[in-house]
């Protein structure tokens, strides 16, 4: 069932939005060579207790760890270890937290300490389908016009976009419908109505969009070993541009200028 959030809870879930977006923000700040992704995901911890809040992550399914991070080939879901990152690494760094009841879920990519033109242009061709895929969620498109806006662009650099994993509906629970798949055809899927609130998180691989699920059993990787980006807000859809509940005060046409 897909609820549609009423204003006081989108206020939360605006407030959800602003902590992750802070959290987000001080973790990329960190990301250098010699920083550890354990150090990363406690800082994330850290500085999501302080503000009162829950960090998501930690816990859900039996995930250990406040944030995924995922480097090179890993798709998502990555455990935070004591390995130091290296230069050129690609790292996806996820994280999510609960404010009062509400959810907020986001993601970026960043290559540590600056890396090859190839994997900057995936991480900002990655960066771009998101938008892209925003641009399309207004009220009154479909799921599938942000799917094939994502898909299109993705493809036309010649890259896999992932299949297994999707976005999805959020608001009390972190996944909830309907699920928001980074590809599809327009015109297609559930019309988006305004007070819906969705992430969209495009992971685009340099080569296949085939995964595996290592032994973990959480970490993804993409099959052909090619590195891959990942890229995610949540977002307010409304009757004109998205609220990108993420990451306030941006807006998808200022991007897209
Ligand atoms: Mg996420
Ligand atoms: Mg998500």
């Amino acid at each position: 069932m897909i609820t549609i959030k009423n204003e006081s809870q989108i206020e939360k879930m605006r407030k959800a939005g602003v902590l992750l977006h802070d959290v987000l923000e001080a973790l990329r700040r960190e990301i250098e060579p010699g920083v550890t992704t354990l150090h990363l995901d406690q800082l994330a911890e850290k500085l999501i207790r302080q503000a009162g809040a829950i960090p998501s992550f930690k816990g859900f399914e039996g995930f250990p760890f406040s944030i995924c991070a995922s480097v090179d080939d890993q798709v998502v879901h990555g455990f935070s270890n004591k390995k130091p990152l290296r230069k050129g690494q690609l790292l996806s760094v996820d994280c999510g937290c609960i404010l009062d009841g509400w959810q907020s879920d986001s993601a970026f990519s960043v290559l540590v300490g600056g890396g090859s033109k190839e994997a900057q242009q995936l991480v900002d061709v990655t960066e771009r389908c998101f938008w892209l895929g925003a641009q399309q969620a207004v009220a009154g498109n479909h799921l599938g016009d942000i799917g094939h806006a994502i898909q299109t662009y993705a493809e036309s650099f010649g890259y896999g976009v992932i299949r297994d994993l999707c976005g999805h509906g959020i608001g009390t629970e972190m996944h909830e419908d309907p699920n928001v798949p980074n590809y599809g055809r327009a015109g297609r899927g559930v019309k988006l109505e305004a007070g819906m609130t969705i992430a969209i998180e495009p992971m685009i691989s340099a080569g296949t969009w085939k995964v595996y699920q290592e032994d973990d059993g959480w970490t993804v990787v993409t099959r052909d070993g090619s590195l891959c980006s990942h890229y995610e807000h949540t977002l307010l859809i409304t009757d004109g541009e998205p609220e990108i509940l993420s990451y306030p005060g941006m807006k998808v046409s200022e991007v897209l200028r």
